[in-house]
């Protein structure tokens, strides 16, 4: 069995989306994670897999979504010039990447990198919540700014975190509102339990499917996902 590396996403903002192998997250710290672990050090492995996926893409929506389990700095070379080259080629107007606020400097010259070939580049951050202390102490992201309106600064959508222990109904309609504010787009994403530290808590998981979530199922600006697999990607095949 292998793991479902391309998807088609056909409502809310239509896009295909791939889930790529990267080296994995430099950072591995945050409590709640344990993505990284689809990475390897091996770049000739990553390219093989990543070419596989890629060769799927179609072009169809003219919008194509990158995640890779961290930041986009960790594909590798090979990997980011056939996405170049998918995109002119499949005359791809928008991609959008993920990336770890400690990597924001690296952004400027994939924009420039995808502008040359006519692809804006959209860029979403995990930053989980707007609870400073919160994403600090408990989640322990590593994003060290407080301010809102700083963290959208280079970035054009982010990723929240729903279903953990502590927050609250009023918490994360707050992170949403706030989120909406600033961002573009926000994605929910509903905290399952895997191996990481920080486990979800069933309550708040309850409160966020049936009280937060539905506000805001026919929000266009808005994503929700109750299990990570809900794009269709990450699975087994
Ligand atoms: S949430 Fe992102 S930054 Fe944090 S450990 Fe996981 S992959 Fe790394």
């Amino acid at each position: 069995m292998s793991m479902i590396r391309y998807s088609v996403i056909p409502d809310k903002n239509p896009r295909e989306i791939l889930l790529l192998r990267g080296t994995g997250c430099a950072y591995k710290l945050c409590t709640f994670c344990d993505y990284h672990e689809d990475s390897s050090q091996d770049l000739a492995s990553n390219f093989q897999v990543n070419k596989e996926a890629i060769s799927k893409v179609t072009g169809k929506f003219g919008i194509l979504e990158v995640i890779n389990s961290g930041s986009f700095n960790e594909l590798d070379e090979d990997t980011m010039n056939l996405l170049v080259e998918t995109c002119a080629r499949l005359h791809i107007h928008t991609i959008h990447f993920e990336c770890h606020w400690l990597y924001r400097r690296f952004i400027p010259a994939l924009r420039a990198r995808f502008a040359a070939v006519n692809t804006r580049v959209v860029m979403k951050q995990g930053i989980e919540t707007f609870d400073y202390e919160y994403r600090r102490d408990v989640m322990k992201k590593g994003i060290n700014e407080p301010d809102p309106a700083k963290l959208a600064e280079g970035f054009e959508e982010c990723c929240l975190l729903f279903g953990l222990p502590g927050q609250t109904y009023e918490s994360m309609i707050n992170d949403v509102e706030t989120g909406l504010k600033y961002f573009n787009r926000v994605c929910i994403n509903t905290m399952t339990a895997n191996n990481a530290p920080l486990q979800p808590d069933p309550e708040v998981v309850r409160i966020c499917k049936e009280e937060v979530i539905p506000r805001y199922l026919d929000n266009d600006r808005v994503d929700t996902l109750l299990e990570n697999t809900d794009f269709g990607i990450g699975g087994e095949e």
